[in-house]
């Protein structure tokens, strides 16, 4: 209350407070300008005024009154501001609109209203009550300017704006009912303003359920006079430095700002939300406070949610490269992940947290399953990379233990597969992330089935080698003998060829029960590969003794058999015949002694070894794999070497003639 009555009102400003050696004025900012349009430009200023990371440790005031009470002038008084105040000299207007700056010395937000003189007139009532919606909306305290004349005149200007105040208040606020404060021992001006206050109260028309709220209900009063301000220049500052302290002094017993006050916007919300209530107040919508404050929290928990996103993304983007295009494994990829991530979800906590809870948990769990569905990338591409890595742990350990002397084939496998499998599952435990939904049992199963296809590759590979060294085993053996007993048959050559063939199959089947225990066979698979190995040997037989009794080489062995029956003596040395030698005798005796090689070599005979059998299957008969020679080769082989033998006959004859000659 100002009890200031003068018209007569000097230029100039307050100039006592302890601020001004402090020169540098506080910047001011127009938030809504002559057009109703709100500033851009407000975030600037709250970084200018340091209250953009102010958090919740701000407050905002506003003032009402008529105009030229003195409110500006009395706000820069109280906080150092530097609003216009009007020039008396001149009458010169000032700047139409809302104007927001910071006091000095205190995290408070000032806001101070220039309307015109126009209430009369009606023209501005509609910027005033905008202004008052949004004062109410978006400010903390607001302080009422009187002059002490108006003081009790009901049907005065001031009371219109008052009544204007109430409404709005009951329109922002009807759910919002304040603790009744009890309120200070007033003086008789205040008296009486309250009462007035209270009729005003009673004559509003409420909305519907609260007829009979109080004024108390959403109200809190506080008063003060204030010296005449050119007449007592200095007691007039005197009191507005004592004033000053129900705003800046929090152990003061006045001190206005609660904290049941706050409107809970973060200092980096503060401009969203402002201009969102402006607009809402100029398009002359609901103004639902909860669901601007909801508004705002969708909005700033967005904002901070991106940049910390941002961030994050600049963070993870040097894994992509080595882990997706180069398939390495990167070693502390899951502390590196989950430190990044705890980075990001708390820069996001730091500021998004002062927003409307619900809201800001929602959007804490969507950025962190944001943040997931990026790390998951790097997960699946590290845990693809652990897999080809197994992989080729597995080959190359099992290539490398392969080479070692005397190795155990099944232990072998056993052990690298242990290593490998270890050493994926490590790593892929290493960047399990909590708070996912991640596994890899599907990449484990996989990579369990392809070891397994590696591992039995090897062991066919290595079976191949086994029998394939077998199988050479054989041939050595049945080799030799062969080619002995065919060149010297004697009466049963097949006897001692089988001789040698079960000689070498017990030889085949002492490697096959090496082997077995190397490659942990089972007994069926022992019993097939000694099936086999009788099979197989009797093939190399089969083969050998063809080869050994192909025509060239059968017509050989007949030959000299011929010869040393036919040109030598019984002791071994060559004939010489004479005139009294009946060679005929001696030509039918040795050929006939050699055509029994023939039947003899035409099949393998049994018996001597009545016993011996190899079981037939589809693709292989047993009797029929002991015909040697057909009819028929042999009827061209018995002529053959008739004609061959002839030709031994007649040069003998001729030696003979010729030894008589001479
Ligand atoms: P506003 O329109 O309410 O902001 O009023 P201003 O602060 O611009 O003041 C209007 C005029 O009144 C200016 O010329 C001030 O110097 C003058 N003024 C401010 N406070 C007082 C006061 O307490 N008493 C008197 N007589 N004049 C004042
Ligand atoms: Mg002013």
């Amino acid at each position: 209350i100002d009890e200031n009555t003068s018209s007569h009102v000097n230029k100039g400003s307050i100039s006592t407070t302890d601020w001004d050696q402090d020169t540098l004025a506080i910047p001011r900012l127009q938030i809504v300008d002559e057009d109703q349009k709100f500033t851009t430009d407000l975030p600037n200023y709250l970084s200018k005024w340091n209250l953009g990371d102010a958090g919740f440790k701000y407050n905002v005031v506003a003032v009402f009154g008529s105009q030229s009470t003195g409110k500006s002038t009395l706000l820069n008084g109280l906080f150092g501001t530097s609003f216009d105040v009007m020039d008396e000299n001149q009458r010169s207007q000032t700047t139409k609109g809302i104007w927001m700056s910071r006091g000095r010395g205190m995290h408070v937000l000032v806001m101070d209203v220039e309307g015109t003189d126009g209430r009369e007139r009606g023209e501005d009532q509609d910027f005033e009550r905008k202004s008052a919606l949004f004062s109410m909306a978006t400010s903390e305290v607001i302080i009422l300017n009187l002059w002490e004349h108006q003081v009790g005149l009901y049907q005065g200007a001031n009371m219109g704006l008052l009544k204007t105040v109430f409404e709005v208040n009951l329109q922002l606020f009807q759910t919002q009912k304040r603790d009744h404060v009890g309120s200070t021992p007033l003086a008789n001006l205040a008296k009486t303003l309250q009462s007035d206050l209270e009729k005003i109260w009673a004559g509003l028309s409420k909305p519907e359920g609260l007829e009979d709220c109080k004024i108390h209900d959403y109200f809190d009063f506080m008063y003060t006079g204030l010296p005449h301000k050119v007449l007592l220049p200095e007691k007039f500052n005197e009191e507005v430095a004592n004033l000053r302290k129900r705003f800046n002094d929090p152990q003061n017993a006045d001190f206005v700002f609660k904290p049941e006050y706050h409107k809970r916007i973060p200092a980096d919300g503060y401009h969203i939300y402002a201009s969102g209530i402006w607009d809402k107040v100029l398009t002359n919508k609901d103004l639902d406070l909860p669901t601007q404050q909801e508004l705002l929290a969708q909005y700033r928990c967005d904002e901070i949610s991106n940049a910390a996103f941002e961030i994050f993304t600049k963070k993870i983007a040097p894994f992509k490269q080595p882990i997706l295009e180069k398939a390495q494994v990167i070693d502390a990829l899951g502390p590196e992940m989950l430190e990044i991530r705890q980075e990001a979800v708390a820069s996001f906590d730091k500021n998004a947290s002062r927003y409307h809870q619900g809201v800001y948990q929602k959007k804490k769990d969507e950025m962190l399953a944001k943040l997931n569905t990026q790390l998951h990338v790097l997960f699946v591409g590290q845990l693809k990379n652990l897999h080809k890595k197994a992989i080729a742990m597995f080959d190359e350990n099992l290539k490398a233990e392969l080479k070692k002397p005397n190795y155990n084939f099944a232990i072998a496998v056993e052990g690298c597969l242990k290593t490998a499998t270890d050493y994926f599952m490590a790593g892929a435990k290493a960047i399990l992330l909590p708070e996912t939904d991640w596994s890899f049992t599907s990449e484990t199963t996989t990579l369990e089935e392809e070891f397994s296809e590696v591992a039995s590759k090897a062991r066919a590979d290595e079976f191949k080698k086994m029998t394939k060294a077998l199988t050479k085993q054989v041939e050595n053996e049945l080799s030799e003998p062969i080619t002995l007993a065919l060149n010297n048959p004697g009466p049963n050559p097949w006897h001692r060829i089988l001789q040698t063939y079960s000689k070498t199959v017990e030889n085949g089947q002492k490697t096959l029960s090496n082997i077995a225990q190397s490659f942990n066979s089972s007994d069926t698979e022992v019993q097939d590969s000694i099936t086999d190995l009788k099979l197989q040997a009797w093939i190399v037989l089969r083969k050998k003794v063809d080869e050994e009794l192909a025509d060239t080489m059968l017509l050989l062995k007949l030959r000299s058999r011929f010869e040393e029956k036919f040109r030598y003596d019984d002791h071994g040395l060559p004939r010489v015949w004479k005139p009294e030698d009946d060679i005929d005798t001696f030509f039918k005796r040795a050929k006939d002694d050699t055509l029994t090689l023939i039947p003899l070599f035409s099949k393998i005979s049994l018996k001597d070894d009545p016993d011996f059998k190899l079981a037939s299957n589809e693709d292989f008969d047993f009797d029929q794999s002991l015909v040697i020679l057909s009819e028929a080769k042999q009827i061209d082989i018995s002529n053959r070497f008739k004609r061959e033998s002839d030709a031994f006959y007649l040069e003998a004859k001729r030696s003979v003639v010729s030894t008589t000659a001479k």
